[in-house]
């Protein structure tokens, strides 16, 4: 449970995040090993709060790449703080980052789309591979407004990319909405956001937004806006969803 007692939800946001609540809990009672893998961002601290407010039994991860922004890996701690509950700090390999720099030089990411994706294996795809093994369920916390690439993204999928089952419960959630919970519900969040960044990633392939640009134009900047993903979410490239939503609706 919370360490500190939440503000109360409006009225205009009860459906939404009783739905949210409902999906979550049948997700749990589906499969009693889900993940959820928090990038800390907004999105997924929405749903941190309410994976640790109903105290549902779903491991909460993020992936600490090492390049993370001081802002983004502070939120570990903030989350601790706040709900009395730790999430899960996977690491990538020791020995194939290094491998990796000395081949090619710690920001080789620059250079070419490949050499970006080796980098995004080795410190995001391996670790998070090896953190899902066994498991039956993943959730995430994409949203369909956020890129090209998510714009056909459903609440439930197969993911065939680390074989198993594949949660987006914030699919179908706005931008506002997302905001709308997070200052309704006092949920922390990681102040990058309130300097132009929507979404935050590693720290040397983040920047801010300027106005107009799409929510996600700040992640690989240098990059055509359909290759922006990482591989954590690769299956979003082909766009086709196996099956819909599954999940239980709150009465
Ligand atoms: S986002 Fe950038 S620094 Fe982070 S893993 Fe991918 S290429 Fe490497």
């Amino acid at each position: 449970m919370a360490a500190t007692a939440s503000l109360a939800v409006s009225a205009e946001q009860l459906p939404r995040w009783s739905d949210l609540a409902g999906r979550l809990a049948a997700i749990a009672a589906a499969h009693a090993d889900a993940a959820f893998a928090s990038s800390l961002a907004a999105e997924d601290m929405v749903l941190t709060h309410a994976i640790f407010e109903h105290d549902l039994p779903i491991t909460v991860f993020t992936l600490d790449t090492g390049r993370l922004n001081a802002e983004t890996v502070a939120m570990i701690d903030r989350i601790a703080q706040r709900y009395g509950r730790a999430i899960e700090v996977v690491r990538p390999e020791a020995a194939a980052v290094a491998a990796y720099v000395a081949e090619h030089g710690q920001n080789a990411f620059y250079e070419s789309v490949p050499l970006r994706k080796r980098c995004c294996e080795i410190r995001k795809v391996e670790p998070l591979r090896r953190v899902l093994a066994g498991r039956g369920a993943w959730i995430t916390g994409q949203r369909r407004e956020q890129a090209v690439t998510r714009g056909e993204l459903p609440l439930d999928e197969h993911d065939p990319v680390f074989g198993l089952h594949k949660y987006n419960p914030l699919a179908l959630w706005t931008q506002d909405e997302v905001w709308g919970a997070i200052r309704s519900l006092d949920i922390p969040y990681n102040p990058l956001h309130d300097r132009g960044y929507p979404s935050i990633g590693c720290e040397p392939c983040t920047r801010a937004i300027r106005p107009g640009e799409d929510l996600r134009a700040g992640r690989w900047w240098w990059e055509s806006s359909d290759s922006k993903e990482c591989g954590l979410h690769a299956g979003n490239l082909s766009a086709i969803p196996v099956s819909v939503v599954t999940t239980k609706q709150p009465g």
